[in-house]
C-alpha cells in the first residue's frame, strides 16, 4: 500500500468532485474521467494507476507521472473485546493521529480527526493537553475513511458498507480546520465516493460560533455541540471557546444552523459527567432551561480518565439522576456507553503522541497480564 509522500505530485485521494473535475479540465480531460477515477480510488480502493483499465493508456501514464494516490501510514492497529478498533497512524512532520470504528448492530461509527493536537485546550480532554501541531489536509481526513473501509473489509471479509456513519470527533477541532474538513465531508457524501447522506455525518464541535453559520451554507450535515456545562461561569474552566463565544450566542448560532426546514431537526448537545463538577441537580434544572431555547438532545458522556488528570467520572448513579431529571422535565436525554476502554479508544482517550503511545501500550499490556492472571 502506497503511503504518504512528500513530493510535488497532486494527491488526488483528497479532491472532491469540483476540484477533480478542474484537474481533469486542466489536461484537457472530460470530467466523466474525473468521476471514473474517483470511483477506482474510492469505491474500489486502487491506488495504482495501471489498474484503472476504463481510462485509456495514456492518460493512466499521465496521471502516473503527475499524480499520486497515498494515504496515511499505519502505525498501530488494536482490537478491542468489545469490538471497537483503534488505529494510529502517522503524517507527515513526524506526527500521529488516531482513528476509531465502532460497530453497534447494523450501525458502523468511524471516528475521525481533523487536527495533530488542537488548540482549544478543553481541562478535561487529553488531545488538548498535548497541545496544537497542525492541521490535517483533506487527503489525510479522507485518507482515513479510505482506510477504515479497506482494512474493516479485510476484517469482515465483506465488501458490504461496513463503515455506516462517520463522526468528525476524534481528535482537533473540525472548524478550526474549515475548508479541509469541509472537502473531506464532500468527498465523503460524494455517490461516486463513499455515498453517505448527511444524516449519518456528524460534525462535533466545541462552538466556534462563526463556523457554524458558514457550514450551513457550505455543508449541513449533522451537528454535536460539546456543551459540558449549563451556565456560562462553569463553562468558561472547562471549555475556554465559552470566553468567545458564550453559551447565548453558541444557541442562537444552533438555532440558525436548524433553520429553513432542514431535515436534521435537531442538534445533539454532548455533555461530559464529571463528579462534583457539573453533575448536580441543579446543573440539570439549567441545562433544562436551556433545552427550551433550541430544538436538541443531550448525549451525557461519562468522562473517560487518562494520566494526570484530576476529574472523576460521575457513579452511574448520579448520571441516571441527572438522565431522569432531564427526562422529566421532558428533555431526550440518553447515555453513551464507553467502548474500547481496554485499548484507550474511548472519547477524551485520544492523544497519539508517541511518548503517549509507548505510556499507553506498556499500559495496555499490564492490563493483559493482569486479565491472563
Ligand atoms: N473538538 C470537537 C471534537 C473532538 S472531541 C468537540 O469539542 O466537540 C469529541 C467529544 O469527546 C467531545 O464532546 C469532547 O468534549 C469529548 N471528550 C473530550 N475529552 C473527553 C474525556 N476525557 N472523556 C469523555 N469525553 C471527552
Amino acid at each position: 500500500m502506497l503511503i504518504q509522500q512528500n513530493n510535488s505530485k497532486t494527491n488526488l485521494i483528497g479532491l472532491d468532485r469540483e476540484q477533480m473535475e478542474a484537474f481533469f479540465a486542466d489536461m484537457n480531460e472530460k470530467p466523466f474521467r474525473a468521476t471514473q477515477t474517483m470511483k477506482w480510488i474510492h469505491q474500489v480502493g486502487i491506488t495504482d494507476f495501471s489498474e484503472m483499465t476504463n481510462l485509456s493508456k495514456s492518460l493512466r501514464e499521465k496521471l502516473d507521472g503527475r499524480c499520486e494516490i497515498s494515504v496515511p501510514e499505519i502505525t498501530l492497529d488494536q482490537l478491542s473485546v468489545d469490538g471497537t478498533r483503534k488505529w494510529l497512524l502517522s503524517v507527515p512532520g513526524r506526527s500521529a493521529i488516531e482513528m476509531v470504528f465502532i460497530p453497534e448492530g447494523e450501525r458502523g461509527t468511524l471516528c475521525v480527526s481533523s487536527q495533530v493536537g488542537c488548540t482549544l485546550d478543553c481541562s478535561f480532554c487529553a488531545t488538548g493537553k498535548q497541545g496544537f501541531n497542525r492541521d490535517l489536509t483533506p487527503a489525510e481526513i479522507i485518507g482515513q475513511v479510505w482506510l477504515a473501509k479497506k482494512l474493516l473489509g479485510e476484517q469482515y471479509k465483506t465488501t458490504d458498507r461496513i463503515v455506516t456513519n462517520v463522526v468528525m470527533m476524534g481528535m482537533g477541532e473540525p472548524l478550526m480546520n474549515f475548508e479541509n474538513v469541509v472537502t473531506a465531508m464532500n468527498i465523503m457524501q460524494d455517490d461516486f465516493c463513499f455515498g453517505l447522506s448527511k444524516r449519518r455525518i456528524t460534525l462535533s464541535t466545541a462552538g466556534v460560533v462563526p463556523m457554524i453559520d458558514r457550514l450551513k451554507d457550505r455543508c449541513r450535515v449533522s451537528l454535536a455541540v460539546s456543551l459540558h456545562a449549563p451556565n456560562d461561569e462553569l463553562r468558561d474552566q472547562l471549555v475556554p471557546l465559552n470566553r468567545k463565544y458564550p453559551i447565548k450566542e453558541l444557541i442562537a448560532a444552533c438555532n440558525r444552523y436548524l433553520e429553513d426546514g432542514s431535515n436534521r431537526s435537531r442538534i445533539t448537545f454532548e455533555y461530559i459527567m464529571l463528579e462534583g463538577v457539573n453533575d448536580e441537580l441543579l446543573h440539570a434544572q439549567q441545562l433544562v432551561e436551556l433545552m427550551k431555547q433550541v430544538p436538541g438532545k443531550v448525549n451525557l458522556i461519562p468522562f473517560n480518565s487518562f494520566e494526570g488528570i484530576d476529574y472523576k467520572r460521575s457513579s452511574s448513579m448520579r448520571i441516571n439522576r441527572f438522565k431522569e431529571e432531564l427526562n422529566r422535565a421532558g428533555v431526550i436525554a440518553t447515555v453513551r456507553t464507553t467502548r474500547g476502554d481496554d485499548i484507550d479508544a474511548a472519547c477524551g482517550q485520544l492523544a497519539g503522541s508517541v511518548m503517549d503511545r509507548t505510556r499507553r501500550s506498556e499500559k495496555f499490556r499490564q492490563k493483559l497480564s493482569e486479565k491472563i492472571q
